[in-house]
């Protein structure tokens, strides 16, 4: 590792460039909720599909109704029903109704529908007290939408209203790129499974939790691998095991400067795997490549929690996204009131952790805690970060500063 760092940005570059969005398929309606559509899809029919009554009433000519009034009531004969999902009657004849259902078709010859509550429910024959408006209680067909129309493009995140609009023009499924499988690896000998118990040199693995977590919630299937210990021999197996079922692999730990660090040291002799400072804090150490005869990517993340954190925040959600067709790569930034002064390093951008707030009706962020990068208790009391860039050293309580929600949808 040479002491130049990198910019965050060329680093996500180098990631991005790497990596090609997973083919896409037609899938199953459901599988594909979540996943951006990648297709334009068009209506092949109109919806409304036919002419159909709004409301549970009488068909009617308007012509017959329209002098209908408390004080002059219009009587008509009920020729028929049409409930809905049926088309029991196709057509009536001018000065007579049809008993109709909500979303029953409307029968040729009938251009409006009179609700229950206008009239007697009559059942051989009906007393309307009210006229409606010619068409009232129709709905047309097409109303909704036309045969043709460009319903979902290529791109857009299939949400409940999308699926459910797909379904109701009918399509089973929609070509769509699949989850990304990715695999989590810790490495570390001190690191502990949760639930079993610790020495005084030993820690608890949260790192695969978190990341696991943090994928799955980008959209990806996780994969969390048990920890493997700061032996490259070891390291490398449990890698090669994995590779077959990963779109990409994250590590966490052993990137570092420390005499013990595996992942660079067992990675290095490949030559596929760049490994260096970025010039963030947390997250300096850095490491992105391919391995395995599918070329497989790897983003080698470093060992502390919240650099961990920060650092999938910044390369491996994005190379997620990019896998699964989705862009934007990096979530938008926000602009924010300062409430305390914050201080950052020369040199390098610092993602400081922050809790948002709104102070006299404008988004207010505050630093929480210390920054130490292995103060997860604070990363889990943080909601947002707050970017200082690289030639800022403090910055003033009351400044407006650059802050990344991290709990939005975008
Ligand atoms: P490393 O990057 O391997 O040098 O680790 C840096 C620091 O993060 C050390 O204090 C490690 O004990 C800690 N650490 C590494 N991996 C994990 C993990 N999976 N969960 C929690 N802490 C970790
Ligand atoms: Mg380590």
């Amino acid at each position: 590792m040479t002491d130049e760092l990198v910019s965050v940005e060329d680093h996500r570059e180098r990631i991005l460039s790497a990596i090609e969005p997973l083919p896409a398929f037609d899938q199953p309606l459901m599988e594909a909720f979540g996943l951006a559509a990648a297709e334009d899809v068009h209506a092949s029919v109109d919806l409304p599909g036919f002419d159909n009554s709004a409301m549970d009433g009488y068909a009617v000519a308007h012509a017959d109704v329209a002098s209908a009034g408390d004080e002059s009531p219009v009587h008509l004969p009920v020729v028929g029903e049409i409930g809905a999902g049926q088309q029991s009657l196709l057509a009536m004849s001018p000065g007579t109704a049809v008993k109709i259902m909500t979303g029953a078709p409307v029968p040729a010859g009938a251009d409006s529908v009179v609700p229950y509550e206008w009239t007697d429910r009559g059942v051989a024959n009906v007393v309307i007290s009210r006229a409606p408006e010619l068409g009232q209680h129709i709905r047309p067909r097409g109303q909704d939408v036309g045969e043709g129309d460009l319903l979902v493009h290529t791109g857009t995140v299939l949400g409940a209203r999308q699926i459910g609009l797909l379904a109701a023009v009918g399509r089973s499924s929609v070509r769509s790129r699949p989850r990304p499988r990715v695999v989590v690896i810790s490495t570390g000998s001190e690191l502990r499974e949760p639930g079993s118990s610790l020495g005084r040199d030993s820690i608890y693995d949260g790192n695969s939790f978190l990341l696991a977590a943090a994928a799955r919630q980008a959209g990806a299937i996780a994969y969390r691998v048990g920890i493997v210990p700061d032996d490259p021999r070891a390291f490398l197996n449990a890698l090669n095991d994995q590779l077959v079922r990963a779109d990409l692999v994250v590590t966490s730990g052993g990137v570092s400067m420390g005499d013990y660090d595996v992942v660079k040291e067992a990675l290095s002799p490949l030559g596929t795997v760049w490994f260096g400072g970025v010039a963030m804090q947390p997250g300096k150490p850095q490491g992105f490549g391919t391995i395995g005869e599918d070329a497989v990517p790897i983003v080698t993340l470093p060992g502390n929690p919240v650099s961990s954190y920060i650092s999938f925040e910044q390369f491996v959600l994005p190379a997620l996204r990019r896998l699964m067709g989705r862009t934007p790569y990096i979530r938008p930034e926000v602009d924010a009131l300062l409430t305390q002064g914050l201080r950052s390093p020369e040199g390098r951008r610092q993602f400081a952790r922050g809790r948002l707030t709104v102070v006299d009706g404008r988004l207010a962020v505050t630093p929480v805690g210390a920054q130490g990068s292995h103060l997860i208790g604070d990363l889990a009391e943080s909601d947002a970060l707050v970017v200082v860039p690289e030639s800022v050293t403090w910055v003033e309580a009351g400044e407006t500063v650059t802050v990344l929600p991290l709990d939005e949808e975008f």
